[in-house]
């Protein structure tokens, strides 16, 4: 079975598997290559599938971790929902397999790397190459929706730029683990909106939430409700505390955007699909989705 982006390799490994043809990934299939990174339950190597040619990330992952974190039921979902989606702004999964003591997922390959690593470089973007992001992570959101699905943890580090440009929203499924109530009070507290620091009920507005420090952070540099201390971050974002700084110049068809989606109430925060209507996203935003420099 050779990768291909046209076929959908874990429907053909059921009905393969349906035809008594037990034919699954084995780590014999791939060339590979140099590691691209590290993650928290292993690392992430480039490589090659051997009849193919494709060239895909190999994500391998120790089970011992896994399980020592209690995340396995977690990886499954982040699986299911992740190998189900396709859009050219969300890293293809296109399957997975596992041996004694590893688990690999087989991803898309996004050759730029890091979208976080780019932020760094160059402290903040411009409104063409933030507002191209924002309204390609739009319609990836309303796409994700569409399926019930809601991503939960859309933030720079989980953002891959492929070979064009164009910006890749990775890690699917980690929702009920990365806000399990030990995560959230564990790790960072930026992103997340009032209704989830608080615990309550959400849904997909939440990801309009994220969307809009993300476009505070590409605008600024950082998050708008970041603090030294994890409390005063919280009160922030319960009580919606944005300010806008005067450096770096921002226009102000940019901040009404961020202010209609950094609202408390979830119920009134801009829709994505009005979102991609705003002036902003219109006058700004590359048509193409991709920014190219
Ligand atoms: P998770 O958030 O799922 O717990 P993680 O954030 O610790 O895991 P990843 O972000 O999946 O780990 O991977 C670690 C690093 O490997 C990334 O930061 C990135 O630099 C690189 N990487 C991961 N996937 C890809 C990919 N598909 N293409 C290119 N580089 C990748
Ligand atoms: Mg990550």
């Amino acid at each position: 079975m050779a990768i291909s982006t046209e076929t959908h390799p874990q429907q053909q490994k059921v009905s393969t598997q349906a035809a008594g043809d037990k034919k699954r990934w084995t780590i014999d299939d791939f060339d590979v290559g140099k590691p691209l990174g590290r993650g928290k339950f292993g690392h992430v190597y480039i490589a090659r599938e051997k009849r193919s040619n494709h060239i895909v990330a190999l994500k391998v992952l120790s089970k011992t971790q896994l399980k020592q974190s209690q995340v396995e039921h977690q990886l499954r979902r982040e699986v299911e929902i992740q190998s189900h989606l396709r859009h050219p702004n969300i890293l293809r999964l296109y399957g997975y397999f596992y041996d004694q003591n590893r688990v690999y997922l087989i991803l898309e390959y996004a050759a730029k790397g890091e979208l976080y690593k780019d932020l760094q470089r160059c402290k903040y973007f411009s409104e063409r190459r933030a507002a191209t992001y924002v309204s390609a992570l739009a319609r990836a959101l309303i796409y994700c929706h569409g399926k019930h699905v809601i991503h939960r943890d859309i933030k720079p580090e989980n953002l891959l730029i492929g070979a064009r440009g164009e910006l890749k929203i990775a890690d699917f499924g980690w929702s009920v683990h990365t806000f399990s109530r030990r995560r959230t009070m564990c790790g960072t507290l930026d992103y997340l909106p009032p209704e989830m620091v608080e615990s309550k009920e959400h849904d997909a507005s939440v990801d309009i939430w994220s969307l809009g420090i993300l476009c505070y952070e590409f605008l600024y540099g950082l998050p708008p409700f970041e603090a030294e201390e994890h409390s005063d971050t919280y009160r922030r974002i319960t009580q919606v505390d944005l300010n806008f700084p005067s450096k770096p110049v921002v226009s102000a068809l940019a901040k009404d955007l961020i202010s209609q989606m950094l609202v408390k109430d979830a119920s009134k925060r801009l829709p994505l699909h009005k979102l991609l209507q705003h002036p902003w996203i219109v006058q700004n935003a590359d048509p193409s989705g991709v920014y190219s420099g």
